[in-house]
């Protein structure tokens, strides 16, 4: 199996095209989800969370006010990073579970939807390509202000919150082009599903976990036979 990971910037499109790769079969797994997932209520990321900022970021259902949680941080660096030492190591504890679920079922890779892949760098030197979806600046700021009802002074801002694309599209081993019409797009995701498909780098790490398990079995009989001798 080998792992993918997919990006773009605000408004690019990158939940367009995950959910073309989803359509097409992709197991995709998308760490907003497993952002949101591993703060439920009683997790242990929730608990710890509520021990260090306290309980004024509860709604009254008990779980975590994402958007509370957000204002507390937004300008306090030292808060963020504390909020990321919490929620980090228990969203790729998360990932990895479900990527050792997708190879145990034989899945050839696996697609990582992460927004700030390029901007943590966490994960990258574990993926063997990766996907930027890119759309020219006009574009983008047009979509954003639509889909979020933004006027263009506060889209701007929000773009200019990420790294460019431009730079995002500089990083990656494929680019799906989201400037155009969706058919267009459409086709793009379709060669990138093709090409993925058709790669043969799953075999090695598949070999390398048969060799490992051979190795453990080759231990475990020599051990026995120490034992029993
Ligand atoms: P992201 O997940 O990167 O934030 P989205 O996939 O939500 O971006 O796309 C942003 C907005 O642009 C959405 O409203 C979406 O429906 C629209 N959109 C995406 N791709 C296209 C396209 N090729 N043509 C027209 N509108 C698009």
């Amino acid at each position: 199996m080998y792992l993918v990971g997919l990006t773009g910037g605000i408004a690019s499109g990158k939940s367009t095209v995950s959910s073309i790769l989803r359509e097409l079969g992709c197991p995709i797994i998308d760490a907003d989800v497993v952002a949101r997932q591993v703060v439920e209520p009683h997790s242990r990321a929730y608990v710890q969370i509520v021990r260090h900022f306290g309980p004024d970021i509860l709604e009254e259902s008990g779980a975590i006010d994402r958007k509370k949680l957000g204002q507390l941080i937004f300008a306090h660096d030292d808060k963020r990073r504390l909020l990321n030492s919490i929620t980090h190591p228990e969203i790729h504890r998360a990932m990895l579970k479900q990527i050792l679920l997708y190879f145990l079922k034989g899945y050839r890779y696996v697609v990582l939807d992460v927004p700030l892949l390029f901007e943590t760098r966490r994960l990258t030197r574990f993926l063997n390509h990766t996907v930027v979806v890119y759309c020219d600046p006009a574009t983008q700021l047009s979509r954003l202000m639509q889909r979020d009802g933004l006027t263009q002074e506060e889209a701007e801002q929000r773009v200019a919150t990420q790294m460019p694309l431009k730079e995002k599209r500089g990083l990656a081993s494929h680019v799906v082009d989201n400037s155009g019409g969706r058919e267009d797009t459409h086709r793009q995701v379709l060669r990138l599903h093709t090409a993925l498909e058709d790669s043969m780098e799953f075999l090695l790490v598949r070999a390398v976990a048969m060799a490992a398990a051979a190795g453990l079995g080759g231990i475990l009989l020599y051990t026995i036979k120490l034992l029993v001798s």
